[in-house]
């Protein structure tokens, strides 16, 4: 029997026993009016157990696929040349102790894939919580991060500087932060390890030059967010960016990705480095009419 049948099997009994629990709970809510109250209580925790053990059921199949996914998808990576990689997370605070193990195993299955040499950064995109952030990263330092990106909500500056003061896994952040003076009190309080602003957010090359600045004082690395040329620009030119992200294009879901579609000229990886064409002027992008026909232009 392999662990996923044994996971189906306690599954199983444990539904079955809180069926024959709630049976009971329900005849206590019929006996004398003094009890009512206890019944009511064990059917609402009875339920709530079965709606848990419902779930796991269903997760021991989605989570196999979803590991195998992610894994499949991280390979693909590796043959393209990748040393660097950035996975996210998929559980936070309402998921519980059964959550974090779940993260935990994501974890563990882009490390089996990617290997020891590599650099491996974690994403939790702000859906994190101070108190989890601070309960999460003992059990993720064995994997090695380079950082932990945006674990709590971007305004919670000092719950930044408390989790980077840890020493314990560098934090980065300022994807969300819109101008020098939010950058300034993040060094200040030595709340990240990296900066990564997007220069479509900050205000444009001129404000971004000027964080660069600041942050090359701090000895603090920027690695701006997403890739893209009005980003990589910023990166090729100053020596305290050492790397890039490359974001693979996606199709159109929320908006986000109408920048592909608009634009050409983006550079496409090459065993894991992106190059920009000197001959190219400004940013090296050009307009394109290649998926014009896809969109409804309505002025
Ligand atoms: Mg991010």
């Amino acid at each position: 029997m392999n662990s996923s049948d044994e996971e189906k099997n306690i599954v199983t009994q444990l539904k079955a026993e809180l069926a024959e629990k709630t049976k009971w709970a329900f005849a206590l809510t019929d006996a004398v009016e003094a009890q009512k109250e206890t019944g009511d209580k064990l059917i609402f925790e009875l339920e709530e157990r079965t709606k848990w053990a419902q779930g796991l059921d269903q997760t021991v199949e989605e989570k196999n696929k979803l590991i195998k996914d992610l894994q499949k998808e991280a390979e693909s990576y590796v043959k393209q040349g990748f040393k660097m990689f950035k996975m996210r997370f998929g559980w936070g605070p309402k998921d519980g102790p059964d959550g974090m193990k779940k993260n935990i195993e994501l974890a563990e299955a882009v490390r089996e894939v990617i290997g020891e040499d590599t650099d491996l950064m974690m994403e939790c995109y702000m859906g994190w919580n101070l108190d989890y952030a601070k309960r999460m990263i003992p059990k993720l330092m064995k994997f090695n991060p380079r950082w932990l990106e945006e674990p709590v909500i971007a305004d919670d500056i000092h719950g930044y500087a408390e989790l980077n003061n840890m020493n314990m896994i560098p934090i980065s952040g300022g994807e969300h932060e819109f101008n020098m003076f939010g950058f300034k009190q993040l060094l200040d309080l030595k709340a990240v390890s990296y900066i990564q602003y997007d220069n479509n957010r900050v205000g444009g090359f001129t404000a971004a030059q000027k964080i660069n600045a600041i942050a090359e004082a701090h000895q603090v690395p920027v690695i701006p967010h997403a890739g893209q040329m009005h980003n990589y620009h910023l990166t090729m030119s100053n020596f305290n960016c050492p790397i890039s992200e490359f974001f693979p294009v996606n199709d159109v879901e929320i908006g986000n990705e109408l920048f592909y579609y608009i634009f050409e000229g983006d550079p496409t990886p090459e065993n894991g480095f992106i190059n920009l064409d000197d001959n190219k002027p400004g940013l090296g992008l050009t307009i394109t009419d290649k998926y014009k026909s896809d969109f409804n232009i309505i002025e």
